[in-house]
């Protein structure tokens, strides 16, 4: 049982009158689930090391092996991990809105292990590795002996996660769907992200300024309600439940 935290009625109704409902989630939501977000201090591999120096392509480069044994690393522990209360939440909130298009930055798969469909995955994702060299999507990689990453069976090249490195682009469609959907959304919610990461930063704001009511949930937030803008301050797997279940009292959450 979650707590329940007191909401701003203006943000229920909003949610139980949207026709259509965009969410952008990031890294925060899969905390509960015990997976670390980039600032967090923690235990083994992420502690030695900063995101930062190792998730560009000119890391990767440089030192395959290691920067493939960091994001397997990430994989088990995402593999081994559970959704969390906020990520069953919204699959529960995706069949009572008409419309709802979730938006993560994370690239754990936590919210399709909930339930959820149609993801837009705007970081791509530790799910799927493609050629380093082809810049193509590979289904049947081929081990090598080692610890470096497989290689591609097609060319022998390098095979890397298919995620969003630094100083990378990301992929245009997922980011086409991700701006329509803040601009055609009545609500609009951030869970659990810095929004520091451009471009998706930006999403709230552009809902916003498409006549979107917009909510930020987050632990480093202060709370404020200036409709149509809403700060709150909290957990993820406390305030979507509590949200689902305020909106419609009857929802499995
Ligand atoms: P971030 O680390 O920059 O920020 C996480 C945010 O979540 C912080 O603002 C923090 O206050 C908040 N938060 C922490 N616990 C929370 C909780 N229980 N409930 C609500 N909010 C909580 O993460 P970001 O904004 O997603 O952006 C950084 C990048 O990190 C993204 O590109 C993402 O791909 C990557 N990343 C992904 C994963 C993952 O897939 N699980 C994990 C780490 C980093």
């Amino acid at each position: 049982m979650h707590p329940n935290p007191t909401l701003p009625p203006g943000l229920i109704d909003a949610l139980r009158s949207a026709r259509a409902v965009t969410v952008l989630t990031g890294a925060g939501i899969s905390a509960e689930s015990g997976l670390p977000t980039f600032r967090d201090p923690t235990d083994g591999i992420w502690s030695r090391f900063r995101p930062q120096d190792l998730a560009t392509p000119a890391a990767f480069r440089a030192n395959p092996a290691l920067v493939w044994a960091w994001y397997a690393e990430l994989k088990a522990r995402a593999d081994a991990a559970e959704p969390s209360a906020g990520h069953r939440a919204l699959a529960a909130l995706e069949r009572h809105v008409p419309r709802l298009t979730l938006l993560t930055q994370n690239i754990d798969s936590l919210h399709q292990r909930a339930g959820s469909t149609g993801v837009v995955e705007l970081h791509g994702t530790l799910a799927r590795v493609r050629c380093l060299d082809e810049d193509v999507v590979v289904e049947d990689p081929v081990p090598v002996d080692g610890d470096g990453p497989p290689c591609c069976p097609r060319c022998g090249g390098l095979l890397r996660p298919d995620i969003v490195w630094f100083e990378e682009l990301l992929p245009e469609a997922a980011l086409r769907a991700a701006q329509s959907a803040a601009e055609a959304c009545d609500l609009f919610l951030a869970v659990g992200t810095s929004l520091v990461v451009e471009p998706a930063a930006s999403l709230p704001y552009r809902a916003l300024s498409h006549g979107a009511s917009v909510a930020i949930l987050n632990l480093d937030v202060t709370e404020r309600v200036t409709p149509p803008l809403f700060l709150l301050h909290g957990r993820a797997g406390e305030l979507l439940p509590a949200l689902v279940r305020a909106a419609w009292p009857n929802a499995e959450v």
